[in-house]
């Protein structure tokens, strides 16, 4: 913006608009966690937070429900066919993780994506999926946001998410995904009504390859199927999905109790 001329009412604030930008610039350089305020490397969490952040029990491979070793699917996702054939997520929805993703995605607090995205990536890395997503030609693609929502946001936190996941991993980024139609929470609708919501909301350009789809939040996964089977109808081969946090849904209550009564005695997961 240029300066005022010096008959207007804005040129008495002039010298603080000096001292504000040589206070923002000395904060660009002061690098501090966004999410505990101690130093920190440039766009990343600290140590100390990010090792909490990606500190948990391993989760089913296709839903991120608690199992008992990593690589294993629960009893839900074997009971159905999913769209997608892996899934990483670095935490559960909760907590000062929840808190960060609330501040990033509702208070446009776009700073929190570099960091955000750093885990991300790191947690793909640490499964040690990075390698074979490279040589294997995956492409990174975003939860689409329908236009309206896009205007009143000013930003989809999806694609924010996915182009620095992409970068980070040395993936190509690209947006075939649209969202046609809008929807309502789905949160508090049953399994068919959420499928038949957004059965219809997501198309898709021709496609082809490998594709991992970013999201902030994996909720009811509804939306999810239906993004990646529009993808698939486009001509995806393979679609695998990551997102920054999983919501506990109510089977891991279900499962945590199956695992008490059934203690010692092999899952449905080992077959
Ligand atoms: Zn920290
Ligand atoms: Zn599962």
């Amino acid at each position: 913006m240029k300066d005022q001329p010096s008959s207007s009412p804005q040129s008495f604030h002039s010298p603080w608009r000096g001292l504000y930008r040589a206070v923002r610039a000395w904060r660009l350089l002061d690098h501090r966690c966004a999410a505990c305020g101690l130093p920190a490397p440039s766009r990343r969490f600290c140590a100390g937070c990010s090792n909490d952040f990606l500190d948990r029990g391993p989760g089913c491979r296709l839903c991120g429900t608690p199992v008992h070793r990593a690589g294993m699917i629960c009893g839900r996702c074997l009971a159905t066919t999913r769209a997608w054939s892996q899934y990483w997520f670095v935490q559960d929805y909760q907590g000062p993780w929840a808190e960060l993703i609330r501040r990033f995605k509702y208070q446009a607090q776009l700073s929190l994506a570099p960091p955000l995205a750093a885990l991300l990536a790191r947690q793909l890395k640490g499964e040690g999926a990075a390698d074979s997503l490279q040589q294997e030609g995956w492409q990174v693609t975003a939860m689409p946001m329908h236009w309206r929502r896009r205007q009143t946001r000013g930003f989809n936190q999806a694609a924010e998410l996915a182009r620095l996941v992409a970068l980070d991993l040395g993936l190509g980024y690209r947006q075939p995904l649209y969202r046609h139609q809008d929807t309502p929470a789905l949160e508090d609708l049953t399994r068919a009504e959420r499928r038949r919501a957004v059965r219809y909301a997501f198309g898709c350009e021709l496609v082809s390859g490998r594709w991992l789809l970013v999201d902030d939040v994996f909720t009811t996964g509804a939306s999810v199927t239906a993004a990646a089977e529009a993808l698939k109808r486009s001509g995806a081969r393979e679609v695998a999905l990551a997102t920054l946090a999983r919501t506990p849904i109510s089977a891991d209550s279900h499962h945590n109790w199956m695992r008490a009564v059934f203690d010692g005695t092999p899952g449905a997961e080992d077959h």
